[in-house]
């Protein structure tokens, strides 16, 4: 996952906190010559969930992640956070395998998830499957490097980019997806999507995110991007 300031603004970013799956930024507003006021928002994150919900060991699964959420993070439905998976959400454990992922959606439903970047593994049971997942999903797969080959397009089931507004801040967030993909999946599965290079994705995408006037940017993945 990766910070990025809207440079079109004059807005300051503090990360104070990284931890626990969690970052919580203080934004201050010095536009104009309006006094600073400090605007909090924290980010829940996971990725590559694998569909363990039950945890890899016992004590260690969503349930108890999300108590921890509310007890060390103080998060509340309706306070300063978001919720956002950088995507393989499912193949793993059997509960998970065996429905094809059903069950990290509805888990993930539940959580309040409000997006999840596609990952390499969305695609594992077949696009077909991923169609399934899609509808059952209260929260959008984000990816802003996959094309369809034949028209060069987005598939219908992803969104490059959503603003979501929290605490009066509009936060962009961008989603891509590993360029692996068509050898770290299925390659039969994935043969109709091109996986385009990170940084071109990005450059074709930021005019629009910016055009919707974010006051902070998020890069969402399971891989590393680096500036
Ligand atoms: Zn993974």
């Amino acid at each position: 996952m990766g910070i990025f300031l809207n440079h079109k603004i004059r807005r300051r970013v503090v990360i104070f906190a990284i931890g626990m799956a969690a970052v919580s930024c203080q934004i201050a507003e010095r536009a104009n010559d309006r006094s600073p006021s400090v605007r909090e928002l924290t980010i829940l994150y996971t990725h590559d969930e694998h569909g363990w919900m039950e945890g890899v060991e016992a004590g260690r699964g969503a349930a108890e992640m999300f108590g921890l959420w509310k007890a060390r993070e103080g998060y509340s439905s309706d306070g300063p956070y978001l919720i956002l998976s950088g995507g393989d959400m499912w193949t793993g454990p059997a509960i998970s395998t065996w429905f094809g992922g059903e069950s990290m959606v509805e888990i993930m439903n539940a959580m309040g998830y409000n997006a999840a970047a596609l990952g390499n593994h969305e695609f594992d049971f077949k696009t077909e499957g991923l169609l399934s997942r899609r509808a059952e999903s209260a929260f959008p797969y984000l990816s802003a490097n996959i094309r369809l080959k034949e028209n060069g397009e987005p598939p219908e089931f992803v969104t490059p980019y959503i603003i979501e507004v929290v605490n009066d801040l509009r936060v962009g967030i961008i989603g891509l997806t590993t360029t692996s993909t068509p050898y770290s999946a299925f390659p039969d599965y994935v043969a109709p999507y091109d996986f385009i290079d990170y940084h071109q994705a990005l450059a074709d995408i930021l005019p629009a995110v910016n055009a919707d006037s974010p006051d902070v940017i998020i890069v969402i993945s399971t891989f590393a991007v680096r500036s």
